[in-house]
């Protein structure tokens, strides 16, 4: 049987906090500002709440200042656009991100689009997107970054794989089949992007030597889809209901897939802990001015 290794968030995510705690104190002795995250909630969503608060606690850990901005699921879009200009202007923090999703009556986009692009540490706007594809440095999406810094904190090396992307978001597969492809230290991996239009897909999840799965379809990578030996992520969080508990399930079938796999993720506890480590690093760059 295959030797498996847990590619375990918290114990990748516990590693890479001190990494940037120890950098925060760092910056501080060569009189570098205190790192101060902000948050611009709206609405009463449980799971946007839980995901601040998250983020909010890691700042603390790490010895970054966070402020967090409350706003009524009703709020006028001219309000929001408001805050987000006054943050955009105000020195003292470094960079802040739009909870998503936002009400049906406020324009996304246009909110995004205000985001100061030096501040836009959640790197959803177009300015950083190109950047990104660019190959120049700037904010890489929280849950992209997460997922190098986890193949990183294991060793595991890119170059010369094969890696199959399931799912094209903007905001996770696009991104990430982006970065591994480039020519740097986390990238040169061959990389396939599929996606729902895709004819066959475990054709190509059978080739996969990294399979990513992006999708949100609960189990939907199943051990039959994986080549023996395969490195795999997860990054589907799905909400299930489960003999009456609210339970979080993967896009992987875990426990059939883990037989087969070299390595793999775990949901919860894998690349949702490894996002709010993509959110700390890229609010850490805005601070010392590395983006
Ligand atoms: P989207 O719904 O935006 O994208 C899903 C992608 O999966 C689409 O590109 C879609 O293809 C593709 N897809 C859907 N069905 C199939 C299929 N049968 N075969 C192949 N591809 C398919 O989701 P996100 O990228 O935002 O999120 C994906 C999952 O990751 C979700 O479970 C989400 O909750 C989770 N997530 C987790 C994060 C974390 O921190 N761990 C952060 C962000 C998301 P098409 O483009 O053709 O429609």
């Amino acid at each position: 049987m295959t030797p498996f290794v847990l590619l375990d968030g918290k114990e990748a995510s516990k590693a890479w906090k001190e990494t940037i705690r120890l950098q925060v104190v760092s910056g501080l002795e060569k009189n570098k500002h205190r790192p101060h995250l902000a948050a611009l909630l709206v609405g009463d969503n449980p799971a946007s709440n839980a995901y601040v608060a998250g983020k909010i606690k890691d700042c603390e850990e790490v010895g970054f200042k966070s402020t967090l901005l409350r706003f009524p699921s009703d709020v006028q879009q001219e309000e929001l656009l408001e805050a987000i200009d006054a943050l955009n202007r105000r020195k003292d923090v470094n960079g802040y991100i739009v909870q998503l999703p936002l009400p049906l009556h406020i324009d996304q986009k246009a909110i995004l689009l205000a985001i100061d692009p030096k501040k836009d540490v959640d790197g959803f706007h177009p300015e950083n997107v190109g950047r990104m594809a660019l190959n120049l440095t700037t904010f890489i999406p929280a849950t992209p970054l997460g997922v190098l810094l986890l193949l990183k904190h294991y060793s595991i090396q890119t170059e010369g794989k094969h890696v199959v992307v399931v799912g094209r978001s903007q905001i996770v597969g696009s991104p990430m089949s982006i970065l591994l492809s480039q020519n740097n230290s986390f990238g040169n991996a061959t990389v396939t992007l599929v996606h729902s239009k895709t004819k066959n897909v475990s054709d190509f999840t059978r080739m996969a030597d990294i399979l990513i799965a992006a999708i949100g379809k609960p189990k939907f990578i199943t051990a039959d889809m994986v080549k023996p030996g395969a490195v795999v992520i997860d990054v589907g969080i799905n909400r299930l209901e489960v003999d009456g508990k609210s339970r979080l399930i993967g896009d992987v079938d875990f426990d059939n897939v883990k037989e087969v796999a070299s390595a793999i993720s775990p949901v919860p506890g894998g690349v949702g802990l490894m996002t709010r480590i993509g959110l700390l690093m890229n609010t850490l760059n805005a601070t010392h001015e590395t983006r």
